[in-house]
């Protein structure tokens, strides 16, 4: 692990150029990218996550003007091209990753053999930057082991692989803290296929309302084919049991020392602890070693706060000592959705009362 300074940065262009694996932050989790037209180096991250090939990648580019590399855009309906113009003014760079007919240069291997290749302009700077010095678009899915919590910190990177990644930037926690939104622009009308970072309600403001949310949702997936592996219900999973409740139903859960409990808000934290009889330490985090919050330590909760504190917390919790984790659903506005996705999928999308 190094960190991310001008030098390092190419020296990790340097390796990705000469068909290695570099792992480097970008605003929404770290990713393990391998250039996009190296075969072999996109098989080995396959390899190295025990990713399923069936599971595309998404590619990502460092300018505006690759995104021609990976997308061939004549073969996008009017509309959606039209579309797609609007999207890219507003909303790039940033957490949105739009699937688009795939050139034919991108090799099946990335798109598991789809004729569509999901394209994102990352805001973080270092990926701009590393992306731009190897001058070929990264293929990149996020640095975990498959079905395991993403990774918002360097640490998580190296601690999930000691060996393999033949190097891993260090630029900081994520600031977004959720993988990206996922949107099909490929054929047909828009469809969210996977909830993240920008919320559905601001993409809506371009598309007009979408019928579906997701279908990647754990009730929708059941039994059914699925486009994207946020589809998997297991995924985003804690090594520790996890238990998911409604909004506000926590409250009513008796403490127990052996259970560690996430809640959305401070405020319900403190209002858990008082009815528990628990002392808090408002000044620090956390507040108890057993009691966490995503959000509002001093203020209103926000949902930015919460999906990226969510991983970092998840990743401490899992940590700890505790038998089971329970944790308490966010509001089902703004980024809540994409939130509560990851919970239920950390969960196994089992949902106590
Ligand atoms: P990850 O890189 O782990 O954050 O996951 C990438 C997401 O993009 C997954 O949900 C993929 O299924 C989805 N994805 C990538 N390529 C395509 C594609 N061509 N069509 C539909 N979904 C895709
Ligand atoms: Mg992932």
């Amino acid at each position: 692990m190094v960190l991310a300074t001008e030098e390092n940065i190419q020296k990790a262009a340097d390796v990705l150029r000469r068909g290695g694996v570099a792992a480097f932050p970008t605003e929404t989790v770290y990713g393990l990218g391998a250039s996009a037209f190296n075969r072999a180096a996109v098989a080995r991250v396959f390899e190295l996550k025990k990713r399923p090939s069936f599971d595309p990648l998404i590619v990502h580019i460092g300018s505006l003007s690759m995104l021609e590399s990976a997308a061939n855009l004549e073969a996008l309906k009017n509309e959606n091209r039209k579309l797609l113009e609007k999207l890219i003014q507003n909303l790039w760079p940033g957490p949105l990753t739009i699937v688009l007919p795939k050139k034919n240069e991108i090799p099946d291997v990335v798109t598991s053999g789809l004729d569509s290749v999901a394209v994102r302009f990352p805001k973080n700077e270092i990926a701009q930057k590393l992306i731009l010095l190897t001058g070929d678009p990264l293929a990149a899915p996020s640095a975990n082991p498959f079905g395991r919590l993403s990774p918002t910190r360097a640490a998580h990177v190296s601690a999930y692989f000691p060996a393999g990644v033949d190097i891993i930037l260090d630029g900081g926690k994520t600031d977004v803290g959720l993988e990206s939104t996922v949107l099909d622009l490929s054929s047909g009308a828009p469809r969210v296929l996977r909830e993240g970072g920008v919320p559905q309600e601001e993409i809506e403001r371009f598309t007009g309302k979408m019928t579906s949310r997701a279908l990647n949702s754990p009730m929708e997936a059941e039994g059914g084919a699925f486009k994207t592996p946020g589809a998997l219900k297991i995924h985003y999973a804690p090594k520790t049991v996890f238990k998911l409740h409604e909004a506000g139903a926590m409250l009513k859960e008796p403490f127990s020392p052996s259970k560690a409990y996430l809640f959305y808000s401070f405020e319900n934290l403190r209002l858990y602890a008082k009815k528990n009889g628990l002392k808090i330490n408002e000044n620090e985090l956390p507040a108890h070693e057993r009691l966490w919050a995503l959000c509002g330590g001093a203020g209103e909760p926000s949902c930015r706060e919460a999906a990226a504190a969510l991983f970092d917390v998840l990743h401490m919790m899992d940590a700890l000592d505790a038998l089971e984790i329970h944790a308490e659903k966010a509001p089902p506005d703004g980024l809540g959705p994409a939130i509560n996705d990851r919970l239920f999928k950390a969960a196994g999308s089992v949902l106590e009362a």
